[in-house]
């Protein structure tokens, strides 16, 4: 399934801070080298990508 062109939100699993807002997806890669490593929030270290993906449906 292709999940391009929808909305993705990524949060932080401690804090729920979002990390990474938009319609491209990232290879978790990039959301962590966008982050520093941590979350910039609660500067959690962010070892793998967060758990928590929302995909949501394009009105
Ligand atoms: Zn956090």
């Amino acid at each position: 399934m292709c999940v391009l062109g929808m909305p993705l939100k990524i949060h932080c699993d401690a804090c729920r801070a979002v990390l990474y807002e938009g319609k491209y997806v990232k290879s978790p890669h990039e959301i962590i080298v966008s982050c520093e490593g941590k979350c910039p929030n609660c500067h959690r270290k962010l070892s793998h990508i967060p758990k928590t993906v929302e995909v949501m449906p394009v009105e």
